[in-house]
């Protein structure tokens, strides 16, 4: 079998004719194809409002900036991420602190977030933005998170850059049914690919128009009498924001993925049905889902449980990628990184994620994987464990 990537972007025929056709226009950046990849992406959504930027941690940048994060103020999120959701905050000159993980969903926990509200009150350091991570492409209790946030005043980010295409009760995640503004990725990794980019979506009109000019320096071609637009030349500086462009070479190759959302969401979904059938007699834990979320499984991580076997996960990960299959580890918990150990946290700081990180890994999954290659995987897990 040929190397087996946990992950691989599926790009087609009309995918490369469309960006060949951007690339042969007038215009290969600040064209058409921005706007018709927003409205796409805002359709989709069900949200009014949908921003490109040059990628998902830009788009967490910019989306705090615009909600006025400043030095001084602080930033909530879930050490199971990507560091990106944390230094958000960094760039704003806000402070970052962790939520811990509900060791079922590997999602922040509702639990841990009220009684860390509690003592915050209490001790007057209360987070201005919560940055929810949908981890594995799986929202987070956004309801009962929106109730928190209601009650403490805090302004919410769903971190979605794992999770276009999911849903939580009846809406797509990007809706912002529940929070502020939703960003979403297109990493290759992620459900759809741009190469790099990334969108902001929110029902906000204040908060869209200042992301909208954030990402071009801080400008606006807008007069502020109703919808004019300023003649000729003339434009103004009124923040300083930066060059977080999209192209619209990436946005064309967006629109043209998002013609096939459903057949990757519809591949990952089987793909993760037929792993949870087949590994269910090893020794491992799978993710829950509740009721409420659909997935947009970007990731399928498998846990070791140490109590049903002696192997270990970096044995696992040995065995695995000696057979060609790569596998790979999400995440390793941030506040242990040594950027953020140096801003004075500590190994002990959020048991649940570090009781997570050393038993987990993330295991083949993709829309043009097929059964053989998934059969293959799974005959590698059960050899291990049988050995
Ligand atoms: C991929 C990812 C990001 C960053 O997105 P980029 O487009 O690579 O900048 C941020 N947060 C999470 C959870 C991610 O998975």
């Amino acid at each position: 079998m040929r190397y087996l990537p946990y992950s691989r972007q599926d790009i087609s025929a009309e995918d490369i004719a469309e960006v060949a056709r951007v690339l042969a226009s007038d215009f290969i950046t600040q064209g058409e194809e921005i706007s018709r990849f927003e409205k796409t992406i805002a359709d989709y959504c069900g949200a009014p409002y949908a921003v490109a930027v040059s990628s998902g941690t830009a788009g967490l940048h910019l989306a705090c900036l615009a909600l006025g994060l400043r030095p001084g103020d602080l930033v909530w999120t879930s050490p199971i991420s990507f560091v990106a959701s944390a230094n958000c905050a960094l760039y704003c000159g806000a402070a970052v602190d962790f939520v811990d993980i509900d060791p079922e969903t590997y999602n922040l926990s509702i639990a841990q977030l009220e009684s860390k509200l509690k003592a915050g009150k209490k001790a007057g350091k209360l987070p201005n933005v919560l940055v929810v991570v949908h981890f594995a492409g799986q929202p987070g209790p956004m309801k009962e998170i929106r109730a928190l946030a209601d009650e403490y005043g805090f302004r919410i980010i769903e971190d979605a850059a794992q999770a276009l295409g999911s849903r939580y009760g009846n809406l797509p995640t990007g809706a912002c049914q529940y929070s502020d503004a939703c960003v979403f990725s297109f990493h290759p990794t992620k459900t759809i690919t741009t190469g790099e980019g990334g969108m902001v979506t929110t029902q906000n009109p204040e908060l869209a128009e200042k992301i909208q000019m954030l990402r071009v320096h801080g400008i606006t071609r807008l007069s502020p009498h109703a919808g004019a637009v300023w003649e000729g030349w003339y434009y103004e500086q009124q923040l300083l924001g930066h060059n977080f462009r999209m192209s619209d070479i990436h946005a064309v190759l967006g629109s043209s993925q998002m013609k096939r959302i459903s057949f990757f969401l519809n591949r990952r979904a089987a793909l993760a049905r037929r792993y949870d059938a087949l590994l269910s007699p090893l020794p491992l834990r799978l993710k829950a889902v509740p009721e409420e979320c659909l997935s947009a499984h970007h990731l399928y991580p498998i846990l070791i449980v140490p109590s049903k076997t002696k192997r270990t996960r970096n044995e696992l990960f040995q065995h695995m990628r000696a057979q060609g299959i790569g596998v790979n580890v999400h995440y390793i918990p941030i506040h242990t990184q040594p950027y953020f150990k140096k801003l004075g946290f500590a190994e002990g700081d959020f048991p649940q994620a570090e009781h997570y990180y050393p038993h987990t890994l993330s295991i083949p999954l993709f829309p043009s994987m097929t059964e053989a290659e998934q059969d293959a995987v799974v005959a590698c897990l059960v050899d291990f464990f049988d050995g």
